[in-house]
């Protein structure tokens, strides 16, 4: 291991599920899983490979009534190349020769895989199998496999064979064995050259058109050689197979490189001809390696990200998993993005888990993007533009006014949250009522306000972030309902963050009153909303406000709603998740721990003894406490006093341990949360939750959730704990504020980003911190520390003691 690689040493069936999914390459248009160009899909390996945003949806007759569900395609495999010995019956599997060594190295730094397996097969024959893989990050549509192949004491003939595979079905979560899953209708399969393999699907609802073409050459030693090539077509499982001769001491090489394009694909004629015209003109697998160096390269330069602690094991693996997080956010969203209509997926485009659906998650990986990308924020804020359609059909069908996003978004923006959902404890499919977290709208408003501040970019505030500012806050004043003898309005029947909790206990309707994150939220949509009328040109404003029909009294309306929003308290100074939650029974923690061991899915757990979360001060995440993760205290305090509630210095304090008490991290955002909200008050336990975080995936936390597909928001929320958290980095009235403030176990942080048109880089330990800011034509900018603004011109470089800083919080 490295700061730059992930590295396995030996060869383990049980891991290689999740081993797949951490070694998976994309470029943010696909993704391929790390699965080895010899495996096919059984119960340890999983080939798959996703578009961005390529859905299709499937009916399934399940617990008595049918339900539809839409998917992330699992598409054809590319990945298919292997061999067999003169003599051999089946073809080349790891399972069936004795592995003397076993390495698999993911290159951070480059996007590159590779393996490396020495082994004696049965008739003691030794050989020693390479190869090396990339997706490209220079050209979006091209990936390559290069594989060598050495006998070390034997001669003979190998038979080789590449193919692409149409018949793949998604079938990569247990949990969904029961839901239909045949996506794909294959088109065209064909050899349009002696080299070249070809195959066309279609998805079969949303008729997505996808093309893969596949080159396959071969060398001995430096020397192209040109075996005899046989095609072949088995039920769209279509490729080639040739016989090379081996001896020890000569190198066999088998480059493979795949393009793939697809019916939507901008700028083609039809995406049979491009895919097959890309690997016509393509270099070898050299030339590719050499681009895909240079992207990413310039990527990393943009996010430059590093941590160190005690001890070079620990430091390296602390950075290597930093590293690891960007690595896999840049591979969902890149700068191709910017050319897509997709968002950004919940579990990246690495497996089946949530099929690829757009949650709220983006509220935990936009502030990464923004501050180096931010056109990759733009293009996904336009994914939510686009539509905006469905979610003013939404709200109006339910009842509402304005735009109400949904909880899970895919191709058209519908509601794709599923109907029901199996608990594989219990056996029984559910009722799913976490549609009702509406809080998703407050997420999407968030977002744009937060990309607006960073960038200025008032084009996109004028002609898409403004609509759907005013289209959310007008759901949230049409959802809220006024309480007269309180003189206050009501948020009621929703759910909050927390997924444990969505119905009242004995109560047969769904949803929670009051959840006081979404009525917090819906009050600062609205206050946002008045803010951007006020920073739009006015002709512009006056426009939008003439074609959404914004009278002067909804927005008195909507005044008064802001202003008066409940927040219901409990246990003096408890912010209550929700109108009751205080009255409900406390949970025997210790009991239930000792009982199962792992209680993060308490849900699954209650369910399964006929019991449920709703009665209990359970929480699967974070929910009160994403408040004090999303605003400054000042500003939360001005929030509240605007509401007309009282915020003393304690709140946060005695909320967070009331919370962090009663919660169980079912959810891998939960601990990035926490450990931010304790940042300051306090860092050992802020940095336990913090390494926790780190693990998530890499070590799989959950228990085999990451073989599904990554949890990117809490990869994204690790790193951005670092820009942000560790370091105090805030964008406010003009000035760039740092507030560094390690844990006692981390000794320095360093990143680079971009702000006003400036490239920074910053380094912070805990007694200084140096900002520096590179050539550059632009104004200086003001950066703040410890309640004094200074100049930082471009070219310069400004150390900053922290002593007394770091002195008055230890
Ligand atoms: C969490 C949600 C999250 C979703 C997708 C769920 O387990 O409870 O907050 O949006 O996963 O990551």
């Amino acid at each position: 291991m490295s700061r730059w690689s992930l590295v396995y040493e030996g060869y383990d069936p049980d891991q290689e599920g999740l081993r797949e999914t951490l070694c998976t390459l994309g470029n943010g248009y696909f993704a391929t899983r790390g699965a080895a160009t010899y495996s096919h899909a059984d119960s340890t390996h999983y080939p798959g490979t996703y578009l961005a945003g390529g859905y299709n949806r499937l009916e399934t007759e399940i617990a008595g009534r049918v339900i539809e569900n839409e998917d992330l395609v699992n598409l054809p495999n590319w990945l298919p190349l292997t061999f067999r010995m003169e003599g051999d019956e089946a073809w080349f599997r790891l399972e069936d020769v004795e592995i003397l060594s076993y390495r698999q190295k993911l290159d951070l730094r480059h996007g590159v895989l590779h393996r490396d397996v020495r082994f004696q097969d049965g008739g003691n024959r030794t050989f020693r199998l390479t190869t090396r893989r990339l997706v490209s990050m220079a050209d979006p549509h091209l990936c390559a496999v290069e594989m060598t192949l050495e006998a070390e004491d034997w001669s003979g003939s190998v038979e080789i064979q590449s193919a692409l595979d149409g018949t793949v079905v998604n079938s990569g979560v247990v949990r969904y064995q029961d839901l239909s899953n045949q996506h794909l209708h294959i088109l065209e399969t064909g050899h349009p050259d002696g080299e070249t393999t070809f195959l066309k699907i279609e998805t079969n609802q949303s008729e997505l058109r996808i093309a893969q073409a596949a080159r396959t050459q071969v060398h001995r030693d430096s020397s192209r050689i040109e075996p005899e090539r046989e095609p072949f077509n088995d039920d769209g499982f279509v490729g080639q197979r040739f016989a090379v001769h081996v001896s020890p001491g000569q190198i066999t090489t088998v480059e493979k490189v795949v393009s793939l394009f697809t019916s939507r694909d901008r700028a083609i004629s039809e995406c049979g001809l491009e895919a097959k015209e890309a690997v016509q003109n393509c270099g070898p697998f050299a030339d590719l390696l050499r681009s895909q160096e240079l992207s990413w390269q310039h990527l990393w330069d943009l996010f430059s990200i590093d941590i160190d602690r005690e001890g070079e094991v620990e430091a390296e693996r602390g950075s290597m998993i930093l590293h690891l997080h960007v690595f896999h956010l840049l591979q969902t969203a890149s700068p191709h993005t910017r050319d897509l209509d997709a968002g950004i997926p919940a579990r990246g485009w690495h497996g089946e888990a949530y099929r690829g659906h757009i949650f709220w998650d983006e509220l935990f990986i936009f502030p990464l993007l923004n501050l180096r990308l931010p056109k990759i924020t733009r293009s996904l804020l336009l994914y939510r533009y686009r539509r905006l359609r469905r979610a003013r059909a939404a709200a109006h069908e339910a009842g509402y006014r304005g735009a109400m996003f949904p909880w899970q978004s895919g191709s058209d923006g519908r509601e794709e949250t599923q109907r029901v959902h199996l608990n594989p404890r219990s056996g029984r499919w559910l009722p799913d009522n976490s549609r009702l977290q509406r809080h998703v709208n407050a997420a999407v408003a968030y977002n744009i306000w937060q990309y607006y501040q960073s960038t200025c970019d008032t084009e996109f505030m004028s002609f898409y972030g403004a609509e759907m500012i005013l289209e959310i806050a007008r759901f949230w004043s049409s959802i809220a309902t006024y309480n007269r003898e309180l003189d206050r309005y009501e948020i009621l029947g929703v759910m909050g963050p927390d997924e444990y909790h969505d119905a009242y206990p004995d109560s047969g309707r769904p949803g929670l009153d009051n959840n006081a994150y979404t009525n917090v939220m819906a009050a600062w949509v609205i206050l946002r909303a008045f803010d951007t009328l006020r920073l739009l040109p006015d002709d512009r404003a006056q426009k939008l406000r003439a074609e959404l029909n914004l009278t002067d009294q909804e927005l008195e309306e909507w005044e008064a709603i802001s202003s008066k929003m409940r927040i219901c308290f409990h246990d003096e100074g408890i912010i209550s998740q929700f109108q009751g939650y205080g009255e409900l029974q406390e949970f025997d923690w210790k009991g239930y721990r000792d009982r199962y061991g792992d209680i993060q899915r308490l849900d699954r757990i209650l369910e399964a003894e006929d019991d449920t979360p709703n009665r209990y001060q359970v929480s699967k995440q974070t929910d009160v406490l994403m408040l004090f993760y999303l605003f400054p205290a000042q500003e939360l305090e001005q929030l509240f006093e605007h509401l007309g509630y009282e915020f003393d210095a304690d709140l946060i304090p005695r909320n967070v341990e009331y919370y962090l008490n009663r919660t169980s991290h079912g959810s891998t955002l939960s601990r990035v949360v926490h450990s931010w909200v304790l940042a300051r008050s306090d860092r050992m336990q802020s940095c336990r939750l913090f390494d926790e975080a780190l693990e998530s995936d890499i070590a799989d936390v959950q228990g085999g959730t990451t073989s599904e597909g990554i949890h990117l928001g809490a990869l994204a929320g690790t790193v951005d704990i670092v820009q942000r958290g560790y370091t105090g980095l805030q964008t406010r009235d003009e000035v760039l504020y740092f507030n560094p403030c390690l844990p006692h176990e981390y000794s320095r942080v360093s990143l680079c980003f971009r702000y006003r048109a400036h490239f920074l880089c910053v380094e912070a330990d805990h007694e200084r911190l140096v900002v520096s800011a590179g050539p550059s034509s632009e104004e200086p900018i003001q950066v703040g520390l410890d309640g004094v603004v200074h100049r930082l011109c471009a070219g310069e470089t400004r150390e900053f003691k922290l002593q007394d800083l770091q002195q008055q919080l230890s």
